[in-house]
């Protein structure tokens, strides 16, 4: 049995989850925001905090950042205040990180999301939203001895200053399936409000996760641990469950729970203790002496508000009203924004929604499943796959040869009308073509006819296959169907 299951425990979780912002500039200085350059090369007295040098508030993070705050239903604030975070790191020479602690950005929201334990119980919800503030990253340590030659380890600054988004929940999660629902929602939302990658293997969406247990009925939190760090869904649901059942083996053995920071190794399956509450970092927060307020007019606010799109939940349900469709396909089509523009430009091209719907969460994903893209980095444009759809509608082509150029117009684009002629996919409707191969096949095929002609009526599926391979799978299967019923009942 699952010890998330257990009995006697109720499990809380709240996660602290960083995204970078999509910005060209860092939070408070020029500099590019660019990875995989050379080392070092994106920096400047600003972000290194030479003496004498003053940031300069990047207004683009604000408006993201006011953004993702509506977008999550928080209360925006008219002002909020910059504080230095004060700690060494080799990777943060400078020795504060500017972030913002007593008055942060936007508090008070909250993001529904839904799914299913594995054991089959379904669950959707509110979380609480604590907190979203604003802050500058660190740089980076490489210790990766290819890189430094071993030895030694080297510090890249082209991360420091670069704008992060910190989203703290309320303890409102209960299981580690709820807290993996909770991210991808969380991810799927800063994609659609266009504010972040928020691609975890980048490392552009980092996450904590607090958790406690407590005994069932009672009304007080326990003690937490914090685990640190984690950069992968998979390594955050597998870090929660581990944390679950060690804390669960200690209350079971009657002893008591010490809140820690801890790390997840995921190559041992185990975390480990990085530092205890009694020496709890003492980060001495106080008001950046070189930034002023920031104030935020209503008109700014309302401006944001302008540029929301409409959100995942929103459009998942007009999928379903206004289309017709399953609430299955609906919220498979309203998984990323591009799938769901996408979509809609193949509906507003005059295919109808069901056929779009299903050639595009069947065919046109398996196409970008098997490439590791999305919709927007192939050149399937929304006409050209309303003109196949179109093409295979109006009996031009049949499914198979349309099935056929689709990765044709993935890969390389094209025009499917010039694609169909110059390829010869035109399907073949020439019934004397068909009714010759209607011929052969009944000659071919004696056992069969007599089995359909004794009432077996579902034969007619296979001869017709049988005449379709005879015509290289381009015959139109209506004209096969009424040509050889035709022929066999006579
Ligand atoms: P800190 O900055 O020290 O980590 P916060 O007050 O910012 O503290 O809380 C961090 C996170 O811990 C929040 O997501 C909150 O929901 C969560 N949390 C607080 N108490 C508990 C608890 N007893 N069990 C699980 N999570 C908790
Ligand atoms: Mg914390
Ligand atoms: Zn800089």
């Amino acid at each position: 049995m699952s010890v998330e299951a257990h009995v006697h425990y109720e499990v809380v979780i709240g996660l602290e989850v960083h995204t970078q912002l999509r910005t060209e500039s860092k939070l408070f200085c020029s500099c590019r925001v660019r990875y995989g350059d050379d080392p070092n090369h994106h920096t400047c007295p600003v972000c290194l905090a030479l003496p004498g040098a003053l940031p300069v508030l990047n207004t683009r993070a604000v408006e993201f950042g006011v953004r993702t705050a509506l977008a999550m239903n928080c209360t925006v604030h008219p002002r909020s205040i910059f504080a230095r975070k004060n700690y060494f790191y080799p990777d943060l020479p400078k020795g504060y990180q500017i972030s913002q602690y007593e008055e942060p950005l936007a508090t008070n929201g909250w993001i529904e999301i839904d799914g299913e334990e594995p054991g089959g119980r379904s669950f959707a919800k509110r979380i609480g939203i604590t907190r979203i503030h604003m802050e500058e990253d660190a740089g980076k340590s490489i210790h990766d001895a290819a890189v430094t030659g071993g030895g030694s380890s080297h510090v890249d600054l082209n991360r420091a200053g670069v704008p992060l988004l910190e989203i703290v929940s309320e303890p409102d999660l209960r299981s580690s399936t709820e807290a993996g629902a909770y991210l991808r929602t969380l991810r799927q939302l800063l994609r659609y409000v266009d504010v972040s990658d928020a691609d975890m293997e980048k490392g552009h969406f980092r996450c904590d996760a607090n958790v406690s247990l407590r005994k069932r009925g009672e009304k007080e939190f326990g003690i937490r641990n914090e685990i640190k760090n984690l950069n992968s869904f998979r390594y955050v649901e597998d870090a929660i469950r581990i944390e679950i059942e060690r804390q669960a083996r200690v209350l079971d053995d009657g002893g008591r729970i010490i809140q820690a920071t801890r790390l997840y190794d995921p190559a041992t399956g185990k975390t480990r203790v990085m530092r205890t509450k009694e020496n709890a970092d003492d980060y001495r927060y106080f008001p950046d002496p070189d930034l002023v307020p920031l104030a935020l007019e209503p008109a700014f606010i309302e401006r944001a508000r302008l540029t929301l799109p409409e959100l995942p939940e929103r459009r998942r349900i007009r999928f379903e009203s206004d289309y017709g469709l399953s609430a299955y396909d609906a919220r498979l089509l309203s998984v990323s924004r591009s799938l769901a523009d996408f979509f809609e430009a193949v509906v507003a091209a005059r295919v109808p929604a069901k056929m779009a719907a299903n050639w595009i969460l069947r065919d046109v994903l398996q196409a970008l499943k098997e490439r590791e893209q999305e919709i927007e980095e192939t050149k399937l444009t929304p006409e050209a796959l309303a003109a196949l759809l179109g093409l295979l509608d109006g009996g031009r082509i049949t499914a198979k040869s349309a099935r056929e150029l689709l990765p044709e117009l993935v890969d390389r684009g094209g025009d499917p009308t010039e694609l169909v002629s110059v390829r010869g996919l035109e399907a073949v409707s020439d019934s004397a073509l068909i009714e010759r191969a209607a011929d052969e096949v009944i000659a071919a095929q004696p056992e069969n006819v007599q089995r359909f002609r004794a009432g077996e009526e579902k034969i007619l599926n296979f001869l017709m296959g049988q005449v379709m391979k005879k015509t290289g799978g381009k015959a139109s299967p209506g004209a096969v169907r009424e040509i050889l019923a035709r022929k066999l009942k006579a």
